[in-house]
């Protein structure tokens, strides 16, 4: 069905996922390798932080490495100050008032025009995903439709939300309900999505009226200053977003303690997003408002694989998430529980291909799995891997790999109980901790043993055990027989339970409603 378009008299398509590029084509390899090199002349610039429209240098640097070769600079970004992350929210809070009363449809209008920039630009952010992320060029691929689909779904949204809800209408009076924005928005997201889940939450943000500061992880700031150059293509005013990089220990308390803070949109890990809540709660000197906090965490997402499955879809499946982006998905399965009729079988079949996994540097199409993303991130997933080999069976991988980059053997260890520290602890790497149940009732009682609800999948035949499993797997996305990774915008809106987050469900028809509150408007006509 046909939206009302942004510009009067025109009509907006409903929405359609954004197509991937098959780069089994020889065309879009060439585009590509164009794309990596074109990107690649680029490492090494110089970026400024750019706060309410003007641009700033504070002689204090920070270097973006490439994971798959680090001695590679992608980019060097100026840091923040805590002065300048104050300064920020106040720029901000400023020039809110004028970008509320921005009719939404001129908002809807700026985001339609990011989305086709980005479709424009589509593998020059493919490359920096590659370069500056260490995302093989299927995943980067992903980041970017994901990013695009993001701008083109809120767009649709904000168009239905700008449309008021007919409400009872009592004898004499006209009642209404109008969605109005919050206010300053401060915007976190994490490297592993750098681009796609930056765009979604500032997206959402701007196209409802709020302005923004946005964070970006101190790994992957081009990406992110690529994304404001996209911002101010598109028409979004200057004043309506900041780029603050800087380390979040510096500048985060700051920006979520600031009184004129109305929001914070935080994902990433459990422990800076359960600080955030918790530095919000407080209320500051001169604070009006409780603050919003909407936080994405972490996750110990795991797949079932009952006695009744086809094995060998199960296995691909469980392959697909536990090692695609080196299992640094926040949706990654990093639990396979399996029925002890198949569970040999099953660890058989899927040691073998995990040793085929091919594993080097990000640009090279031919692996399958790149570097993880720096050397803290290397050090604390080799430790997991070393207490995973006293806590189970060791099935394959088992340490680094070769090369000058950040890169881990995709690892299986077998046998892991319900107490050990690998199948509790979300190690964000690609080591996959495999359980025996010794049935359906055990591997349902098993997948739920954890504080995280957030993907999770069932491989079964059965209709019974699917019916039992939607009512009994407490986690905000679940699949069956498929993948736990790779949630589409529109389909499978995201956001998990427990200690996962607040269940957001970005992509999805409630999400923007988070960034808007409600007023009710009563006159007396007659
Ligand atoms: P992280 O360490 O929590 O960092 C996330 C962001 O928070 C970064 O921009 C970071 O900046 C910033 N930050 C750090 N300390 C802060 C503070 N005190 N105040 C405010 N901001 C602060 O997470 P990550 O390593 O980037 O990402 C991996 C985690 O994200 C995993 O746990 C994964 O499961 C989760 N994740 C969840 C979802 C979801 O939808 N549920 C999606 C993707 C990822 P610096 O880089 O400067 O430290």
């Amino acid at each position: 069905m046909a939206v009302e378009a942004a510009v009067p008299g025109e009509s907006l398509a409903a929405f359609r996922n954004e197509p991937y590029a098959a780069f089994s084509m020889a065309d879009n390899r060439s585009a590509m390798e164009r794309a990596l090199a074109e990107v690649r002349a680029q490492f090494g610039r110089e970026y400024e932080l750019s706060i309410g429209g003007q641009r700033f240098r504070t002689g204090d640097r920070l270097k973006s490495l490439n994971p798959s070769h680090p001695a590679q600079v992608v980019g060097v970004h100026e840091k923040a100050t805590a002065d300048l992350a104050n300064r920020a929210v106040e720029e901000a809070y400023l020039f809110f008032p004028e970008w509320s009363r921005t009719p939404a449809v001129e908002r809807v209008a700026m985001l339609l025009r990011a989305a086709s920039v980005l479709r424009a630009r589509k593998m020059e952010f493919d490359a920096w995903l590659v370069h500056e992320a260490g995302k093989t060029w299927i995943e980067a691929e992903a980041d970017v439709s994901e990013a695009i689909d993001f701008c083109e779904y809120y767009a649709r949204e904000m168009l239905r939300l700008s449309a008021p809800p007919s409400l009872v209408q009592l004898p004499g009076e006209r009642d209404e309900l109008v969605y109005v924005p919050l206010g300053v928005g401060v915007v976190i997201p994490p490297w592993n999505f750098p681009l796609a889940i930056l765009v979604g939450m500032t997206a959402a943000a701007l196209v409802t009226g709020n302005t923004v500061v946005m964070k970006p992880s101190s790994d992957t700031p081009t990406i992110a200053a690529k994304f404001a150059e996209v911002l101010r293509e598109a028409g979004f005013p200057e004043r309506s977003f900041s780029l603050l990089v800087g380390s979040g220990s510096v500048v985060g308390d700051v920006l979520v303690q600031h009184p004129k803070t109305r929001f914070v949109s935080f994902t990433g890990s459990k422990e800076v997003g359960l600080r955030i809540n918790e530095l919000a709660a407080k209320h500051q000197p001169g604070q009006i408002w409780i603050k919003r906090v909407v936080a994405e965490m972490g996750g110990k997402d795991a797949i079932v694989v009952d006695r009744e499955a086809d094995l060998d879809a199960a296995i691909a499946g469980v392959l697909a998430s536990a090692f695609s982006y080196q299992g640094q998905k926040c949706s990654a399965c990093s639990r396979a529980i399996v029925d002890a009729a198949v569970y040999d079988e099953f660890l058989r079949k899927l040691g073998g291909k995990v040793d085929a996994i091919r594993v080097g540097p990000a640009e090279e199409p031919s692996n399958y799995m790149g570097p993880v993303i720096n050397e803290h991130a290397r050090r604390s997933i080799l430790r997991y891997i070393e207490i995973g080999k006293s806590e189970g069976r060791l099935i394959a991988g088992g340490g680094p790999a070769e090369g000058d980059g950040y890169f881990i053997r995709p690892t299986v260890i077998a046998d892991v109980s319900r107490d050990a520290v690998l199948f509790k602890e979300e190690i964000f790497g690609p080591v996959l901790a495999v359980t025996r149940a010794k049935d359906f009732d055990e591997a349902l009682d098993l997948a739920n043993a954890t504080e995280y609800g957030l993907t999770g999948a069932v491989y079964t035949k059965n209709r019974d055990k699917i019916r039992r499993a939607a009512a009994e797997f407490f986690a905000g996305n679940l699949y069956f027989n498929r993948k736990c990774t790779g949630a589409m915008v529109g389909a499978h809106p995201f956001g998990g339970f427990n200690m996962s987050g607040t269940d957001s469900k970005a992509g999805g028809p409630d999400y923007l409603l988070l960034f808007l509150q409600a007023k009710a408007i009563a006159e007396k006509v007659s």
